[in-house]
């Protein structure tokens, strides 16, 4: 290919302000960068609010590996749409709409054609992935504005509190997705492990399918919030005593701790061919007993966020159910302390960030 063809295809750029990350140790801070204009199957967003997830932090200070910086984190996002390229069918200029992790993935593998892009292996991040259109990496929705396939925007079917909208494109994708797969409902006995931005969408969502909710926590100041939120118990994980009150009485414990910890004190309140789902992705590998697994026949599993089929049908359950997140609205500029409060569990339960303060 000709270098002319290269600055062909390359599509026209405007400015736009975000804050980003410039090396695993320093603060956020403003950052300009260029966003492509709209291609004709694009929609661009002004972004108005965005949540904070662990994996922000867990990227911004590089805890995961593979951190290119600088890094514009943020995949919850909620927005007014601004402009549509022409082939854009499903959304036009003024309205509301929201996207999460992914901005694009080959769309014709086995994962994509179920639906399951996020397994795709050319699956596309909303930031920290190669950007295949003006080269470089691409960058997320701690910004004032974001363009993207037509294809990964989600509609938003309770426009009420777009700040509690935000975190569930992630933290609601998140814990929606396992507790679909593993098909929890009326009935059966549900662990949620850890109450922050993850965990108490996921105490929301499993009381919303039915399920008798049991939330663990290293934190006892949670509690009252836990039993609001919708946990039927509340235990607190550091007490042995009540730890053992539920041994082998789970159908499904979805696991959403973002630090290290000992995965065997819940596996073995799993009971036999129950599964323990780990979403939580703590940098430390976990430590398995094998014989947590061999006695019971117990299955320990993974997930990834959610296909964007399911993340639409996630938000319309949310609506349904008038189910969106606690959020502590926050400016832009109070990023960095809001990391620490995360880091200390000082949160309910989910930061998101008014783009308005963006200047
Ligand atoms: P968060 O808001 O910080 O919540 C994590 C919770 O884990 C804390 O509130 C705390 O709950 C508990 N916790 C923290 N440190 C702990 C420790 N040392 N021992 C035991 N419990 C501890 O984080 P988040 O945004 O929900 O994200 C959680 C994790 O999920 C992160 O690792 C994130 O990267 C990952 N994640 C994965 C996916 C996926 O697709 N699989 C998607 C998004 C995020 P208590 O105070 O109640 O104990
Ligand atoms: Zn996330």
């Amino acid at each position: 290919m000709s270098s002319s063809t290269l600055i062909a295809a390359t599509p026209a750029k405007t400015k736009t302000l975000g804050y980003a990350a410039t090396s695993p140790s320093t603060p956020l801070a403003p950052f300009s960068f260029a966003r492509r204009e709209p291609l004709p199957q694009d929609v661009q967003l002004e972004i108005l609010y965005c949540g904070v997830c662990h994996s922000d932090l867990h990227t911004a200070r590089n805890e995961w590996q593979g951190t290119t910086y600088p890094v514009v984190p943020g995949h919850e996002i909620v927005g007014r749409v601004t402009a549509v390229g022409d082939e854009v069918k499903r959304f036009k200029v003024g309205d509301l709409a929201a996207m999460g992790c992914m901005v694009d993935s080959d769309r014709t593998c086995p994962n994509c054609r179920e639906g399951l892009e996020q397994y795709c292996p050319n699956f596309i991040g909303t930031y920290n992935s190669p950007d295949k259109h003006l080269g470089g990496m691409t960058y997320g929705g701690y910004s004032k504005n974001i363009v993207v396939d037509e294809y990964f925007v989600l509609h938003v079917p309770d426009q009420r509190n777009l700040a509690g909208v935000a975190p569930l494109l992630c933290a609601g994708i998140t814990t929606y997705s396992p507790l679909r797969h593993w098909k929890v409902s009326k009935g059966q006995k549900v662990g949620i492990v850890g109450l922050g931005g993850l965990g108490h969408m996921g105490v929301k969502l499993a009381n919303a399918m039915g399920a008798h909710v049991v939330l663990f926590t290293t934190s006892p100041g949670k509690k009252e919030d836990a039993q609001r939120l919708g946990a039927h118990e509340v235990v607190v994980s550091r007490n042995q005593d009540e730890m053992n009150r539920h041994l082998e009485s789970f159908d499904f414990i979805l696991d959403t701790v973002s630090a290290q910890h000992d995965v065997n004190a819940y596996l073995q309140l799993v009971k036999r061919d129950g599964t323990m789902t780990l979403v939580g992705a703590p940098p430390q590998p976990p430590s398995v007993e094998v014989f947590n697994l061999i006695f019971k026949r117990r299955q320990l599993a993974g997930s990834l966020i959610g296909g964007i089929p399911e993340t639409q049908e996630m938000l319309d359950f949310c609506a349904q159910h008038s189910l969106t997140a606690d959020v502590e609205i926050i400016p832009i500029q109070k990023i960095n302390e809001a990391y620490e409060r995360m880091l200390r569990s000082d949160v309910k339960y989910r930061f998101a960030i008014d783009m308005e303060s963006l200047k």
